[in-house]
């Protein structure tokens, strides 16, 4: 076993028959009690090891190890273009309805262009 001289510090080796009885240090030559054998623990029974710490949570060692990219405009690509393309037909529909509710257009005028907007959304 290990035991460290309580008087110099100095890490010894003792021969554990030793243990719980007084010896000299070699290093100082002073003499101290050895510490008996602390109990070992049962045989096939692992010493209990100190768990491991808790994960950080991911989203901040993720935060950590790689910044949040920088924020690009999406790019053009078809499903952006059409979900516009929606929206702006979207748009002149709800466009249309003012029209109608203002009675600035027809019924039959509203209800023909609606066609057409429809038609085009359903296209995308
Ligand atoms: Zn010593």
């Amino acid at each position: 076993m290990i035991a460290r001289c309580p008087h110099c510090g100095k890490k010894l080796k003792i021969n554990d028959k030793l243990t719980g009885k007084r010896g000299a240090c070699p290093a100082c030559k002073k003499p101290f009690a050895i510490p008996p054998v602390p109990a070992k623990p049962p045989q096939g029974q692992k010493p209990a090891k100190t768990p491991p710490p808790p994960p950080a949570p991911l989203s901040q060692s993720a935060n950590i190890a790689q910044p949040a990219p920088p924020t690009t405009p999406p790019k053009a690509t078809d499903s952006y273009q059409q979900s516009q393309t929606l929206l702006e037909l979207k748009a002149k529909l709800k466009q249309l309805q003012e029209l109608k509710n203002e009675g600035l257009i027809s019924n039959g005028d509203f209800e023909t262009k609606k066609k057409e907007i429809l038609d085009k959304i359903m296209e995308v």
